[in-house]
C-alpha cells in the first residue's frame, strides 16, 4: 500500500489494526466495481444512442438494468461524446 494512502486509511479508520487491510480491500473491490459499471454504462449509452434513442429512453433502459443514471447525465455524456 502506498505510504500516503496508508496514512489516509489510518486517519479514516482511527487506528491501525488488521481491519485496516480488510477495509482497504473492500474499498478497492467497490472502486473497481464502480469503474467496471461505468465502462458498461458508457458502452450501453453509445450503443443505444447509435440506435437513435434519446437520453430519457436510454436512462430508462439503464435503470431497468440496475444502473442508476438520470436522463440529464446521459444527455451530458452524449454532448461530450459528440463534441470530440
Ligand atoms: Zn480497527
Amino acid at each position: 500500500m502506498e505510504k500516503n494512502l496508508r496514512r489516509k486509511c489510518v486517519e479514516f479508520h482511527g487506528h491501525e489494526c488488521p481491519g485496516l487491510a480488510i477495509g482497504f480491500k473492500a474499498a478497492l473491490v467497490y472502486v473497481l466495481d464502480c469503474v467496471r459499471n461505468q465502462k458498461i454504462a458508457e458502452s450501453l449509452i453509445n450503443e443505444l444512442a447509435d440506435d437513435g434513442l434519446g437520453p430519457r429512453r436510454i436512462a430508462n433502459i439503464l435503470n431497468e438494468q440496475g444502473i442508476d443514471i438520470k436522463y440529464y447525465q446521459v444527455a451530458y455524456r452524449l454532448k461530450k461524446r459528440y463534441k470530440n
